[in-house]
């Protein structure tokens, strides 16, 4: 058994915070166990709960949609959340909750080493970008660990709001941008540790592009 399928397991017999008595299962992660992009979204909602993969639903369909806007596929990525399992009614996790599950959270980025995470709403995003608002920082990148850190829009929050569309579109185009200036300068940089500082920008005629 492979290590993410260890975590896997552990997360679905887990009983660490309250949601566990509540789920039908709980949503460990799926996706490339080599991921270069990973996306962290808040928890698993009805159709997640039934089936144990996360963004299966409307949210889930419009993510796929967006990835092959940039030439990937469900397959490429790995998906997962900040709690595996379903909050009552979709509610907001609790701070206990967000705690309880941290660890499987750190364990499966240490697993997967992405060159870039992507949150998707703001309990990911609060992570990492604390006290941060998703209208001010969506599509702009921070660089840390060696590797990046992407704050997206959540995509429930993108149907619901179509006049975003256009933005999320961009900040899709911006991340791919991203992963392929990062892996030019980690190839060009080679033995060099991985950078805290962010890669030197694209030339212009691909800034050219957004
Ligand atoms: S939400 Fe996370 S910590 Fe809580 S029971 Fe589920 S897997 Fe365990």
């Amino acid at each position: 058994m492979s290590e993410l399928e260890k975590i896997a397991e552990e997360i679905r017999a887990c009983t660490l915070c309250g949601l566990a008595k509540g789920r039908t299962q709980a949503v460990p992660g799926d996706g490339n166990p080599n991921a270069a992009i990973m996306f962290v979204g808040e928890g698993p909602g009805f159709h997640e709960d039934k089936q144990g993969l996360p963004f299966v639903g409307a949210s889930g369909h419009y993510l796929e949609e967006l990835l092959g806007k940039i030439g990937l596929q469900r397959e490429d990525v790995f998906i997962t959340n900040v709690v595996r399992c379903r909050p009552p009614q979709n509610r907001d996790p609790l701070r206990p909750e967000l705690e309880a599950c941290a660890d499987y959270l750190d364990r499966q980025i240490a697993v997967i080493r992405p060159r870039l995470i992507a949150t998707l709403g703001r309990f990911s995003m609060a992570r990492w970008f604390p006290n941060e608002k998703i209208t001010a920082i969506h599509g702009k990148p921070k660089y840390q660990d060696g590797r990046i850190y992407y704050p997206l829009f959540h995509p429930a929050a993108v149907l619901r709001n179509p006049t975003l569309r256009p933005v999320m579109e961009e900040d899709f185009q911006r991340m791919k941008q991203l992963i392929d200036d990062f892996d030019k300068y980690m190839e060009e940089a080679k033995d060099s540790p991985p950078p805290d500082e962010p890669p030197p920008p694209p030339p212009p005629q691909q800034l050219s592009l957004f």
